[in-house]
């Protein structure tokens, strides 16, 4: 899980319930209907686990948080957001949530079980990615930013820890807990026109903008191996992205360079994916010739690493984590419980 990140976790109303009942016929929303297999994932207040369904014996990602942890930690707005927007999302490259659900300890969202593991894992393990790996993934993961803005959904957390391959090898992006959806225009717009601040004017896509800074964040460290800017200290990494120097390794191409110093750009309104041409200025920069976008959500792209997968609840591109008694959570009060009524 992201670091210093929030966890999601929904509970689910009652019409989700029902599509879910009516689309399978099968399952049920009911945490008992699943057998819990071992945890793939954690993070602050939470963890991912792998889970079967013990009727149709299907497996899925659980994920579940703790409800104490997720509001001592003041996550709550964090984690409903993240319910609301991978339940009104339905993309390719985005991992696909099929219910959610709460007692009186937990949060539950039933993902699907993307196999593979994390991008990151194959970063670390290949050192650098060559310059057409580093592209497919760049393509499939322009798409799912091009599909997320085009709902005004900003996603704020691009790393190749968020970032599962599937059997396949495609992308599948996880971890919604800090996307958020930007206000429609409607509401932006709806000041009196002389009193609107210059970056409320601009903001189309002001939010948005951290998404595309992000993606050249990570094309560096994919063509790279490490980000463009790292120390230990985490004050220092912030002065190193505002001093805004680059080292360039010789090995690099100078069309991704070109591409990445375009996204990399402080002032966000000169940003390359942020300005009059939105996404478009991103696709047809010539790095991505060639590149036939229509077909990239088709899964038309060859995946460049084909994940060693054995069977579909196989966890072995995971690393294993304790089950040390994460179960024991406590409950809480009714009244905590009301903050999540409405998931
Ligand atoms: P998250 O809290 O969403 O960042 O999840 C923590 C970790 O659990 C991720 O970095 C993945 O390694 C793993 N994970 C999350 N969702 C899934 C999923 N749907 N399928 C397989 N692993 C997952």
């Amino acid at each position: 899980m992201a670091s210093a990140k929030v966890s999601k976790v929904r509970m689910r109303n009652s019409s989700s319930k029902k599509d879910l009942t009516e689309s399978d016929g099968k399952s049920s929303p009911n945490i008992n209907n699943f057998e819990l297999l071992s945890t793939v994932g954690t993070g602050t207040f939470g963890r991912v686990v792998l889970c079967r369904n013990k009727e149709t014996k299907d497996y899925h990602a659980l994920k579940v948080l703790q409800i104490a942890l997720v509001i001592r930690l003041k996550q709550i707005e964090h984690v409903k957001n993240e319910k609301e927007i991978l339940a009104a999302v339905s993309c390719p490259f985005i991992v696909n949530m099929q219910w959610a659900y709460h007692d009186d300890k937990f949060l539950y969202m039933l993902l699907e079980y993307v196999p593979g593991g994390e991008l990151f894992s194959y970063l670390r393990n290949h050192g650098r990615f060559t310059n057409s790996t580093a592209n497919f993934y760049s393509c499939e993961i322009v798409s799912a930013l091009d599909y997320l803005h085009g709902k005004h959904i900003v996603y704020r957390d691009l790393k190749p820890e968020n970032l599962l391959l599937d059997r396949n090898g495609h992308i599948k992006i996880t971890d919604f807990g800090f996307a958020k959806k930007l206000e429609d225009r409607t509401w932006t717009l709806c000041g009196t026109p002389e009193y609107l601040a210059p970056e409320i004017i601009q903001s189309k896509g002001h939010n948005k903008a951290v998404d595309w800074w992000s993606l050249g964040i990570l094309i560096y460290e994919m063509l790279v191996g490490y980000p463009p800017w790292f120390d230990d200290n985490a004050f220092r990494i912030y002065e190193k992205i505002i001093e805004g120097r680059l080292e360039w390794p010789k090995h690099i191409d100078p069309v991704a360079k070109d591409l990445i110093k375009k996204l990399l750009v402080q002032d966000r309104t000169r940003r390359l994916g942020n300005m009059k041409n939105g996404s478009e200025d991103v696709k047809k920069h010539k790095w991505f010739k060639g590149v036939i976008w229509e077909d990239v959500p088709l899964l038309k792209l060859n995946p460049p690493i084909i994940p060693k997968v054995s069977h579909s609840g196989d966890t072995h591109n995971f690393e294993e984590y304790p089950e040390d008694g994460w179960k024991d959570a406590p409950p809480v009060s009714a009244a905590d419980l009301e903050n999540f009524a409405d998931f």
